[in-house]
């Protein structure tokens, strides 16, 4: 972390400490009342807001779970379970990496091959992950995607090992677990009503505590605004975008989310692509892998499957929904004369 975001991440350990003092309500006032937490981690800002008696405490056994996650599957911090797999080419792993990381496998399987976690030496190469951006040569770019491929992890129980050069970086799902283990931690600490914003994943955990639905406002690829609002119950809602992570170079925009078959940049005419379902890390590797696929491949997998919905945004400001969605999502009255298709079963 730079020093900024460490300003940045301590000002928001106070807000929390702020924000965790002084209440003197009623008990029944209290347990409508909101208590949120702030942290940076996994290179994002998150914010947790739970409500009820024990949300303080259920918030921090929540962020202790997401740090607790990060530490074992960052790429970039030494001393991490999936640092030390990609320095020394072997290492034993906890029950949440290895899981995270079967997963990820079986994702590459059911997305066929549009998420994979073996891309490391790629997206490392363009300089994603350390901000030393770099548009790598053909020459480059072969030579690297021949280290990547889900048949170059092997896993035994927790024992993984890489074939030579090859590294793993589980940024496309990592968020969305680290949702699941915070919802999970939230509601073994009793809490019934709690909205996680995780840099833009949000997971939700029962409805509001009045018992209506949250709504929750799907960013606009194309501005900073959003483009339309879901209402929703228990849900995580997943958004994959260019506009995320990128840089520009002699007038060409290069972003984060590579193509496996290419090592580029993936261009499917897709600007956004947003997953709901009861999942975080479900969504977390559809939403990363429905930008790679494009509408009509994600389309296909939503026929073949009952676990997700998406809202997909393309190039051309179409909105696709599936019709799961279709009574939940409504596009904002700056965005009503985008076109809003509903894809059925
Ligand atoms: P997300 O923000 O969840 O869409 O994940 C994007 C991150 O996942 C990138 O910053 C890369 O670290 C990594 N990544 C990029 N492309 C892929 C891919 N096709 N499969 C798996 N991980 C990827
Ligand atoms: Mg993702």
């Amino acid at each position: 972390m730079n020093i900024s975001k460490m300003l940045k991440a301590s000002l928001c350990a106070c807000a929390l400490l702020l924000a965790g003092c002084g209440s003197e309500a009623s008990s029944a006032a209290q347990s409508l009342e909101k208590q949120s937490l702030s942290l940076f981690a996994m290179d994002t800002y998150m914010t947790l807001s739970a409500y009820g008696d024990n949300a303080g405490a259920a918030l921090e056994a929540a962020s202790g779970e997401i740090t607790r996650l990060e530490a074992q599957i960052s790429v970039t911090a030494p001393g991490s379970e999936i640092y030390s797999l990609n320095a020394a080419g072997s290492a034993e792993l906890s029950e949440d990496t290895e899981e995270l990381l079967r997963f990820a496998l079986e994702m590459n399987q059911r997305t066929a091959g549009a998420l994979d976690v073996t891309l490391y030496p790629v997206t490392s190469s363009w300089g994603f992950t350390k901000e030393e951006h770099h548009v790598p040569t053909e020459e480059e770019l072969s030579s690297l995607l021949a280290l990547t491929g889900p048949d170059k992890l092997e896993l035994n129980g927790t024992a993984a090992s890489l074939s030579e050069g090859s590294q793993i970086d589980l940024g496309a799902v990592g968020k969305g677990y680290a949702g699941d283990l915070a919802a999970e931690a939230l509601k073994e600490n009793g809490v019934t009503s709690a909205l996680l914003d995780l840099g833009g994943n949000i997971q939700t955990v029962g409805t509001k505590p009045d018992g209506s639905l949250w709504k929750i406002g799907i960013r606009d690829p194309f501005s900073d605004g959003v483009f339309g609002t879901l209402t929703i119950g228990e849900a995580a809602v997943v958004t994959s975008g260019a506009y995320e992570r990128f840089f520009v170079e002699d007038g060409v925009t290069y972003w984060h989310i590579i193509d496996p078959t290419t090592g580029k940049p993936a261009s499917s005419g897709v600007a956004s692509a947003t997953i709901v379902g009861s999942e975080g890390r479900l969504c977390d590797a559809l939403s990363t892998s429905a930008f790679v696929m494009g509408k009509d491949r994600t389309c296909e997998l939503w026929r073949q499957n009952d676990d997700f919905d998406y809202i997909i945004v393309t190039d051309e400001r179409q909105v696709y929904i599936s019709e799961g969605l279709s009574e939940s999502f409504a596009l904002s009255d700056s965005c009503s004369d985008w076109e809003l298709i509903v894809d059925k079963k």
